[in-house]
């Protein structure tokens, strides 16, 4: 299984800035080590000169669909449109969707599962608050939000397909990352869940983690069991820093 290094770029970058920052990070990263994929997700005005501008072995993807093929959605971006820009990945359900967009359970899933239909790959984020989490909401919160952002999603989509990203809220953006048993019980409880919906299929989904990885934890989180992948917000707007991440060795795997 490849190791999946995600970079998502959030409301920063001008399609000429990010390509520059592609072009920098070509140089510094001028092809993934072949065990890791690597995809960046970009803001939808930079995507077809980012697609244009990408190395080998980098794919793009953006940072959120509409789960319609076209129609009267103002201000809504289709999936055959992501494709027909360069896209190859969306992001449904990134916790900031959820908070500051209202966005339910049930519209993720919604999204999950048309944008797999519209031929593009998928990474289902889920994660809970620190409320949540105090409040003994962990199993719960991600039980909830795993049923409803995987209604309706046709197991023959995975494994390689769909990838889910564990995201507690408290630990984006924050510089406090989550630690080591944290990340054990989620990423356990988010592949028993997969198995649970999807048997073997499930086993072979990659489940990656969001939440402060930097270019000194990265390597650490990607040797944890259940850990296939990295999903990276601050880190990922600098080369220097991206490329650190995506290239990081694994203790004791010799990846
Ligand atoms: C994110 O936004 O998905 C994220 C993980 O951000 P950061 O790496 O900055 O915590």
């Amino acid at each position: 299984m490849q190791l999946l290094i995600a970079a998502n770029w959030k409301m920063y970058k001008t399609g000429e800035e990010a390509v520059s920052t592609l072009a920098d990070l070509g140089r510094l990263l001028p092809s993934p080590p072949g065990d890791r994929q690597v995809v960046v997700f970009v803001p939808f005005t930079a995507l077809a000169q980012a697609a244009r501008a990408a190395g080998p072995g980098l794919a793009l993807g953006a940072q959120n669909c509409y789960p319609a093929e076209e129609g009267a959605f103002t201000g809504e971006i289709s999936p055959a449109m992501i494709r027909a820009a360069g896209g190859t990945w969306v992001l449904a359900g990134h916790s900031e969707r959820r908070s500051l967009f209202r966005e339910s359970d049930d519209f993720v899933g919604r999204k999950t599962a048309f944008a797999l239909r519209a031929g593009l790959q998928v990474i289902l984020c889920v994660g809970e608050t620190l409320e949540e989490r105090d409040s003994g909401g962990l199993r719960p919160v991600l039980e909830r939000q795993m049923r409803g952002g995987l209604d309706g999603v046709d197991p023959a989509f995975l494994p390689s397909s769909l990838a889910v990203a564990y995201e507690p809220v408290w630990a984006i953006g924050s510089g406090r990352v989550a630690g080591r048993e944290e990340i054990l019980e989620a990423h356990g409880l988010i592949r028993s869940l997969l198995e649970n919906r999807f048997g073997a299929a499930g086993r072979g989904a990659r489940i990656l983690y969001g939440g402060s990885v930097k270019p000194d934890n990265a390597g650490s989180v990607l040797g944890l069991d259940n850990v296939n992948g990295v999903l990276v917000g601050g880190a990922s707007l600098r080369a220097e820093s991206f490329s650190a991440i995506a290239r990081a060795p694994v203790p004791g795997t010799g990846r």
